[in-house]
């Protein structure tokens, strides 16, 4: 694994870029999805929501592959296979089943 996790306790909170102090996960937008020139991926555990050209190059299978069988989805183990080296990923809990969202952040802009 090439990234650091951090879960983060607040599922409520927004979530901000380190770099560039954009909320990448903002509650406030109808749209809460708002990836920044340093977001990787946006994902929960049953597929991605958000994927940068740049990362998704790094992993074993396109995110359609992944999302083609998705009965069998396990996200978390496809960006633990990736190559992307040096990022950071926020964890934090749906709130719903066990299920986690995932935000990737680079200090390299990828956009
Ligand atoms: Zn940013």
């Amino acid at each position: 694994m090439s990234f650091q996790l951090i879960q983060l306790e607040n599922n409520q909170a927004n979530v901000t870029c380190p770099y560039c102090h954009q909320d990448v996960l903002d509650w406030n937008q109808e749209q809460y999805i708002q990836p920044c020139t340093h977001t990787l991926f946006i994902a929960i555990d049953l597929g991605f929501e958000y994927i940068s050209h740049v990362y998704e190059a790094t992993m074993q299978r396109s995110v359609d592959d992944i999302h083609a069988n998705d009965d069998n989805i396990d996200v978390f183990h496809e960006i633990s296979s990736a190559d992307y080296a040096d990022y950071v990923v926020y964890s934090s809990a749906l709130g719903v089943a066990d299920l986690q969202r995932y935000v990737g952040l680079s200090a390299r802009e990828v956009m």
